[in-house]
């Protein structure tokens, strides 16, 4: 079965694509601030693992929210990081390059910690892998790493540590800020693992 993960260059999107393999590397630039630190990392981990690398780019800067979007989250946000629909926005688009692509399994990198926000929570990614399956293409979204905390998920991967120094967590900055929830929580989970950097 040809697969593909939605890959962010985050440490999550990362280890899923080294502890699955896919065969697709799929990175999307939705207009995110960070986007072009996301997609190098993306680049440099799609060629580890010798996926093929493809690229979307749509511009929804216009209806994001939150710090990736370089604005005040809505007051409906959960967290100061939170952009309406995202992960429904990202494997829509991911979906359309994938039944492109002769994908069947679309990995998707949410980890258990994801749950404050309503489509980081396993009904979530029931019903959109539902809706997709009843349509053409009969695409299938996984979340193999749902109910694991993303150190479980990198011990579990597997992913070798040079690569995940690399990853890009900042969500304000193509270099990383040290002090945005991306940043604390890429160094919260390094120091986790006992990775120094
Ligand atoms: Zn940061």
């Amino acid at each position: 079965m040809r697969t593909a993960v939605v890959l962010s260059g985050g440490i999550d999107s990362s280890a899923i694509a080294w502890w699955k393999k896919p065969d697709v590397a799929i990175f999307i630039n939705y207009g995110q601030t960070p986007a072009d630190a996301e997609e190098s990392c993306a680049r440099n981990v799609a060629d580890r693992i010798g996926a093929e690398f493809s690229k979307i780019s749509i511009d929804c800067k216009s209806i994001g929210s939150g710090s990736l979007a370089s604005r005040d989250a809505l007051s409906i946000a959960p967290a100061k990081e939170w952009w309406p629909f995202r992960n429904q926005l990202l494997i829509t688009m991911a979906a359309a390059r994938a039944v492109e692509l002769g994908v069947k399994k679309l990995y998707f990198g949410s980890v258990s910690t994801d749950k404050f926000h309503a489509d980081g929570r396993p009904l979530f990614f029931q019903q959109i892998s539902s809706l997709l399956q009843s349509q053409e293409g009969e695409l299938i979204v996984d979340t193999p790493a749902i109910e694991l905390r993303t150190e479980e998920l990198v011990k579990i991967s597997e992913i070798p540590k040079d690569l995940l120094l690399i990853t890009h967590s900042c969500h304000i900055s193509n270099f990383p800020c040290g002090v945005c929830e991306g940043c604390i929580k890429h160094l919260a989970v390094l120091r986790i693992l006992g990775i120094e950097y």
